[in-house]
């Protein structure tokens, strides 16, 4: 954690040095002692506007992240190599919701980072956000064995930490990957293709359900209904796509 901090307060402090036209800068024992101390970031343009309530979502995120790096409630605690609690802006304005772990996934501890994870990148800067600036987790906190759908009982038993996870982001959004996360949060057991571009609400919170990038790896021809699904939630947050987006 010290670790991070440092170098997350070095990279600031070189741009800093840039922004002021340095082309080189001064670095003694007593200012790397204070680059330990985590410097305040400035707000972000698509975080959620609770940040300026000063609520430290951050350190209830760490605290639940912590709690499922040592879950044992399934069996999947035994074949997992790292568990994946998801990642992003504490107070993102979107929340991005999958089905569960992959193999690349589960080797870097990191939601969304293989195929279909760059293709969600894809889908996020087409947006107009970058993936620090929205959070993207999954239903499931660890990888299933050779990728089979999440179980209903592990579905069951991982459900609270995301429901924690969302009590403390209160994203203005949620977008449900695929029918399992759709399923997963609304019980419901109709399938995706009659679900999405439609607006509903988890716990209070609107929920846009939409096709998983992984089908959309397999069928690229559903990728424009995809694309109006986000349309629609760039403009309940009132935004639009940048512009090389726009139709
Ligand atoms: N598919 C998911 O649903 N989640 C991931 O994190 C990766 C692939």
């Amino acid at each position: 954690m010290a670790i991070e901090t440092i170098l997350n307060g070095l990279q600031d402090y070189i741009e800093y040095q840039l922004d002021e036209g340095n082309t080189s800068a001064e670095m003694t024992p007593e200012i790397l002692e204070k680059l330990k101390t985590p410097m305040p970031q400035p707000p972000q343009t698509h975080s959620n506007t609770s940040t300026q309530t000063g609520k430290d979502h951050a350190a209830d995120l760490d605290a639940i992240k912590q709690t499922i790096a040592s879950c044992t409630k399934c069996s999947l605690h035994e074949t997992r190599t790292k568990v994946v609690p998801g990642q992003g802006s504490a107070h993102p304005e979107i929340m991005f919701i999958g089905e569960a772990p992959g193999a690349d996934e589960d080797k870097q501890g990191q939601a969304f980072v293989g195929r279909a994870g760059k293709l969600l990148t894809k889908m996020i800067v087409a947006m107009g956000y970058t993936r620090d600036e929205v959070f993207i987790g999954n239903i499931l906190k660890c990888r299933p064995p050779d990728n089979r759908k999440p179980m209903p009982d592990e579905m069951d038993t991982c459900m609270p930490y995301l429901k924690q996870q969302i009590t403390t982001l209160q994203p203005k959004v949620i977008i449900a990957l695929g029918a399992t996360a759709v399923q997963g949060l609304l019980q419901t057991s109709t399938g995706i293709s009659k679900l999405r571009g439609t607006w509903m609400t988890f716990e209070g919170i609107p929920f846009m359900p939409t096709y998983h990038p992984a089908y959309l790896l397999r069928n690229p021809s559903a990728k424009k209904d995809v694309w109006n699904d986000l349309k629609a939630v760039l403009k309940h947050l009132g935004r639009k796509p940048p512009k090389q987006e726009q139709d």
